[in-house]
């Protein structure tokens, strides 16, 4: 009877086990067509700087339109792209895409000329050496000057994928900024990074709410280390007034968060900007 259940078990774990398989290669068939297709979209979530209370820039990140789903949510098909090429080809899709659009934004108005754009890589593709040619190409194809684009990468790339530190390099010869997205949930310390081709940190978001209970002294910290190593740092997530006026107090020089913005979707984001930086009239 014992061996029965065992076997029983066996069966039902292959069944969930393949049951997975087929939902991840199904989704992986039809983000392939969807990306062809034009169904992914980039939103743009708003970068304040803290100092003049000014919009700095945006962040962009990528949706999924998908027909009959509705509006799907990058932690649910971005890990499925990143298990192959397919986030190469997804991510630069996106670079082409936010390039484009801040270049249209800065054509149609000179206050918008400084706006930045930050762009998510993921590690995949920024070991892959063909990342500088990608964000050669898109700024060629924008137009967008060098340094008003910002490629955001996680900690642990920068430690656990060899080839990534060279494309960050080249990526700064070019002029592009690096920034350190989700800080803090890594292993790496300040003083790590500033041997690395980094100019920012984005201070993870756990850290931003968590800030009133424990762990302000630890964002303190963190915001003076980054300063002295010469690297700016972004509040990411941050949801309060409170949060927001602490921060300021800490000298942080931007933050990003629901407070401020939801990501936007293009035309939403265009009207953020004008109201912001027109004069009213
Ligand atoms: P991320 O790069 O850390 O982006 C910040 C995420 O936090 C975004 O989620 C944003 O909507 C969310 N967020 C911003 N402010 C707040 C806040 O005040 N409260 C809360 N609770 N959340 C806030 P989103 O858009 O769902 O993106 C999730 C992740 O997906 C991103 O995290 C990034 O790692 C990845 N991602 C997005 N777009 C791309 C892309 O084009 N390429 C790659 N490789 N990854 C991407
Ligand atoms: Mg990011
Ligand atoms: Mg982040
Ligand atoms: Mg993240």
């Amino acid at each position: 009877r014992a061996k029965a259940r065992g076997r029983g078990r066996a069966e039902l774990f292959d069944e969930s086990l393949r049951a997975q398989l087929a939902a991840h290669s199904e989704m992986e068939t039809a983000l392939t067509a969807g990306l062809a297709a034009g169904e992914l979209e980039v939103h743009y979530q708003p970068v304040v700087g803290l100092a003049a209370g000014r919009l700095e820039g945006y962040e962009a990140l990528v949706r999924w339109n998908r027909p009959g789903v509705g509006m799907v949510p990058p932690n649910d098909f971005i890990p499925v792209a990143e298990s192959s090429k397919l986030i190469c080809d997804l991510d630069r899709w996106v670079l082409h895409e936010a390039t484009r659009q801040i270049a249209a934004w800065r054509a149609e108005d000179p206050v918008a000329a400084e706006l930045t754009v930050a762009v998510n890589v993921s590690g995949r593709h920024l070991s892959d050496p063909r990342v500088v040619q990608d964000v050669t190409d898109a700024l060629a194809a924008s137009g967008l000057p060098a340094e008003l684009l910002i490629v955001e990468v996680t900690e642990t790339v920068l430690v656990s994928e060899p080839a990534a530190f060279g494309h960050l390099v080249a990526l700064r010869e070019l002029g592009v900024a690096v920034a350190i997205d989700d800080f803090g949930t890594g292993y790496t310390s300040i003083g790590q990074l500033a041997g690395m081709p980094v100019d920012t940190l984005k201070i993870d978001r756990s850290f931003i709410s968590s800030a009133d209970s424990g762990h302000a002294e630890l964002v303190a910290l963190m915001i003076r280390a980054a300063h002295t190593f010469g690297l700016s740092v972004v509040a990411e997530g941050v949801e309060e007034e409170a949060q927001l006026a602490w921060l300021q107090g800490q000298a942080c020089d931007f933050a990003q968060g629901y407070l401020l913005s939801r990501p936007l979707p293009a035309e939403a984001a265009a009207a953020a900007w004008r109201a912001a930086l027109l004069p009213a009239s």
